[in-house]
């Protein structure tokens, strides 16, 4: 029999039993599966990370100090405004401006019109 996940109704052959999980969603329960289950692991670990650091500035001096609660780069929280789709070097941002850098030596926050003057 297929289970399917009831959060992204990815369907699932018998075999894939322990891919499947129960989660308690408003007092009811639903069977997850495995990749949602990531995801919401990531979803929690942004809004921790926003939580403690409620603007693009916290989060600029803590990477700069290389502070170790931090989440992968890659997984990092923003704070509002537009998508950035093209995410190479850039980081986080908020409506104005964004962290851009290839590493932490040369991390700096640029206002949105700058980077893209830059970029051109
Ligand atoms: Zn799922």
């Amino acid at each position: 029999m297929d289970i399917e996940c009831d959060k992204c109704g990815e369907v699932f052959g018998e075999g894939f039993h322990r891919y499947i999980e129960e989660v308690e969603v408003n007092g009811e329960v639903e069977e997850h599966c495995s990749s949602c289950r990531a995801k919401r692991c990531a979803e929690e670990l942004e809004t921790e990370t926003r939580e403690r650091l409620p603007t693009l500035i916290d989060l600029f001096n803590a990477m700069k100090a290389d502070d170790d609660s931090l989440p992968r780069w890659d997984s990092l929280p923003t704070y509002g405004g537009d998508e950035i789709t093209d995410t190479e070097s850039v980081w986080s941002w908020n409506e104005t401006h964004m962290i851009v850098g290839d590493g932490q030596c040369d991390l700096e926050i640029v206002s949105r019109e700058d980077w893209n003057n830059r970029s051109k």
